[in-house]
């Protein structure tokens, strides 16, 4: 039986009561169709962000304004560029939008973006860059990453997927909603699956400037965030304070993994550590199972697992200690 579900990158803690009091309320509205403009979200998130209500486009999870971006960008056989491996759903939805997938293989578990300039063609509709990486839990730096955008040309928009922006400690690593404000090409997207909490009720947005934010809102799905959504989303803005001291324990927790961790470990920016395993990934995986954790394993590379409450975490510990 799963006692520790780690394998899905999620807040180990559940909405704050406050939140659920908001939720609790607007569930006696559900007979009525949500704000189709999401009006009072998008109100908070440009003062939150100091950013015009006219650069926010929200969607049903970042995987929604994803799908709508590529999307409005991808015409037949358009490419769209990322590094490998990565998040998964890009492959994913570049295949559902007719785009054709370059992946640039990961060099040392980060991103190389010298290699993804050098993949740039005529062709190329999106580039894509997972600050901090999933799987890996790696992060580019603002000069890396400004570098890169200095080649990418004009009219080829950048997906900068900040989903795990938060639990960046480095500060080396930009922040992309500084770095969007005189980059016109630049998309960044966040969500409030992952520090604020929200994962089931499926809220994301992205910051970019009017141009790019026109071209996806084109192809957003009418009412795509959902009513529970809006106000649990508010609410949670409303407590930022108390979620960002939950972040603050969830990321003690990940620099405890990784300093006692019995096996190899890739320092993470995110709320996941990567062990890169190689073929010793599946048992590994299968001794988390066996004690109650699920971890997600990606055979012949690696573990991803989850920073969970300290008990979870230390049940991946003693697993680790056992093997070794
Ligand atoms: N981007 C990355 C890099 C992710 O790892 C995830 C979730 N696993 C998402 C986006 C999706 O988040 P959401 O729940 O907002 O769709």
């Amino acid at each position: 039986m799963t006692r520790h579900a780690l394998a899905a990158n999620e807040n180990p803690y559940p909405p704050l009561p406050s939140v659920r009091t908001v939720l609790a309320e607007a569930a006696g509205g559900l007979n009525r169709y949500p704000d189709r403009t999401v009006t009072d979200l998008v109100d908070a998130l440009a003062a939150r962000h100091r950013v015009p209500r006219s650069h926010i486009v929200t969607g049903a999870g970042s995987v929604g304004v994803t799908h709508h971006l590529l999307h409005a960008v991808v015409r037949d056989g358009g490419e769209v560029l990322y590094a490998w491996p990565s998040f998964e759903a890009y492959p994913h939805l570049t295949e559902i939008c007719r785009g054709t997938s370059v992946r640039v293989p990961l060099r040392e578990e980060r991103h190389d973006l010298a290699a993804m300039a050098d993949a740039i063609t005529p062709h190329t509709a999106l580039a894509i860059v997972c600050n901090p990486n999933n799987p890996t839990g790696t992060a580019v730096t603002r000069a890396e990453l400004e570098a890169f955008l200095d080649r990418v040309p004009e009219n080829v928009l950048v997906l900068l997927d900040e989903a795990y922006r938060e639990f960046v400690r480095d500060p080396e690593v930009p922040d992309g909603i500084e770095l969007y404000r005189s980059r016109p090409n630049l998309v960044v997207l966040r969500t409030f699956s992952k520090a604020y909490g929200l994962a089931a009720l499926r809220v994301g947005y992205a910051v970019a400037h009017e141009e790019a934010a026109a071209r996806i809102r084109h192809t957003v799905v009418p009412f795509g965030v959902n009513a529970l959504a809006q106000s649990a989303a508010l609410a949670s803005l409303a407590a930022e304070d108390e979620l960002l001291e939950r972040v603050e324990a969830v990321v003690k927790e990940r620099d405890r993994l990784t300093s006692a961790l019995a096996v190899p470990v890739t320092p993470s920016e995110a709320n996941f550590v990567w062990l890169p395993l190689g073929e010793r990934t599946t048992a590994f995986a299968q001794a988390c199972a066996r004690a109650g954790v699920a971890v997600r394993a990606f055979p012949g590379e690696g573990v991803r697992v989850t920073v969970g409450t300290p008990e979870a975490n230390d049940a991946v510990l003693r697993v680790a200690a056992q093997l070794t």
